[in-house]
């Protein structure tokens, strides 16, 4: 296989001079955090009062973790490293659960993020022949202007047409010939939901690949956008406080997402205990970014659920692979008592090659039990056999998802178009339990 590197030398780095690139700026980022009042007291507090004090990776374990709570409490300007005169450009995460938390970049913090992008643009194949539609919302949100600069440096024909209006992005698609799409998985599917309606079938366009991303999604949805869509479709990871997309990224082989360990420092730890575990097995995923001078930030606690892959991946990079995100620590339902992760329950239906391309987990309360209902959108010719088929399908799709989730649901079928969409992020539960 001919395998497409940006950077080859960085990403082909031996682990033993990753980690020394890594450990000499992870002292440059101590030295720069120490500069504001909040890691000036979080790093005083365990004796870190210079670079000099972090001897080795070791030490690396000594900085308390930064919490997202942390992030808004400082809000607006209590993480600011540089002058306000130094900053070029200010993000923002959406903010539905509170305060939002504000991200701060320079021109070069910018510069090296778009690098990142670029460097995860090039692994997956694509290349300046591509024309990449950016369905990603613009705005605060980093999704989308985080792409748009990288997709620009790698030298393609970018279409900034951001979220939303479904019928505008198909015509798009079909006008300008669009190679590479960047969506949220969810979206997605809602897109070639309307195909038909637009009288557009996927072989017609000139689609080879899709960066998904913003949400998480199983193994199985991606074979379906694959199957419905007639491309490729390679996962994508970050998140605001680490710049924004970029942070992890699928290559070629499509077996996980590297991610860029010259950038950031990966820990997975035992959310209960906070302590690191080994590579291969499942934990919350902590990092470090190494890159930003506008606002530093050491061991962020990022509530994503994943594992590091031990093994290296055959296209040759040896920056780790991280695994899909199965959950996050903050989306686990408990249903009378017992643990169901969203992520789990999407695994089993996108299995089922009746269910179509959306649905919703819904929660409520019936006297002292909690009730979950699985909502699946299926097929509208279904609904035309007799009622016996569909009461089958109803039984093996509760019968999947018990086999998984050790609880049994409520299954009911609904016609396509009838569960609400969403033209980012999806949202799939709808938790109606009193709170008590
Ligand atoms: P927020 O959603 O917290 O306002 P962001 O827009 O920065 O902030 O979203 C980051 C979060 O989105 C990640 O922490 C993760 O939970 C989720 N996310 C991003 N990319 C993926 C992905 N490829 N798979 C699963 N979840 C993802
Ligand atoms: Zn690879």
């Amino acid at each position: 296989m001919d395998i497409p590197f940006w950077s080859k030398e960085i990403e082909t780095l031996d682990r033993a001079s990753l980690q020394a690139i890594q450990l000499e700026r992870l002292r440059d980022m101590v030295s720069w955090a120490l500069k504001t009042p909040f890691y000036n007291k979080k790093l005083s507090s365990v004796g870190i009062r210079s670079p000099e004090d972090i001897r080795g990776f070791r030490d690396l374990e000594r900085i308390p973790f930064t919490t997202k709570d942390d992030l808004r409490r400082s809000f607006p300007k209590g993480l600011l490293a540089v002058e306000m005169t130094e900053v070029v450009r200010i993000h923002s995460s959406s903010g539905t659960t509170g305060i939002p938390t504000v991200i701060y970049y320079t021109r070069d913090d910018v510069d090296r993020w778009t690098d990142l992008l670029a460097r995860s643009i090039v692994a997956t194949g694509a290349s300046a022949q591509d024309i990449f539609q950016n369905m990603m919302s613009y705005g605060l949100f980093t999704g989308g202007l985080g792409l748009h600069y990288g997709a620009e440096r790698v030298g393609m024909a970018v279409i900034p047409i951001g979220g939303g209006n479904t019928k505008r992005q198909i015509q798009t698609m079909k006008d300008f010939q669009t190679t590479i799409l960047h969506v949220t998985p969810s979206y997605l599917l809602h897109i070639h939901s309307q195909f038909e309606a637009e009288g557009v079938k996927a072989g017609d366009l000139a689609l080879r690949r899709a960066f998904i991303g913003a949400e998480p999604h199983s193994e199985n949805t991606r074979r379906k956008i694959d199957d419905l869509l007639h491309i490729q479709a390679f996962n994508s990871y970050g998140l605001s406080e680490l710049n924004g997309p970029g942070v992890a990224f699928e290559c070629v082989c499509r077996k996980d997402m590297h991610l860029w360990e010259d950038a950031y420092i990966v820990e997975i730890i035992d959310p209960t205990t906070g302590r690191n575990v080994e590579d291969g097995q499942e934990g919350e995923v902590v990092l470090t970014n190494l890159i930003r001078r506008a606002m530093p930030i050491l061991r962020y606690r990022t509530r994503d659920l994943a594992f590091l892959h031990p093994e290296p991946c055959e296209c040759g990079r040896t920056h780790r692979r991280l695994s899909r995100i199965l959950g996050r620590t903050d989306d686990m339902l408990i249903i009378n008592g017992v643990n169901v992760f969203p992520s789990q329950i999407e695994e089993k239906i996108m299995k089922v090659p009746e269910v179509a391309t959306n649905y919703q987990i819904h929660v409520d309360k019936k006297g002292a039990l909690d009730r979950l209902t699985v909502k699946v959108e299926i097929y509208p010719k279904l609904f035309l056999g007799d009622v016996a088929k569909l009461e089958a399908l109803r039984a093996r799709i509760r019968e999947e998802l018990r086999s998984s989730i050790v609880i049994s649901p409520n299954v009911e079928l609904h016609e396509p178009g009838s569960l609400p969409v969403s033209e980012g992020k999806a949202k799939r539960v709808v938790d109606e339990r009193p709170k008590d």
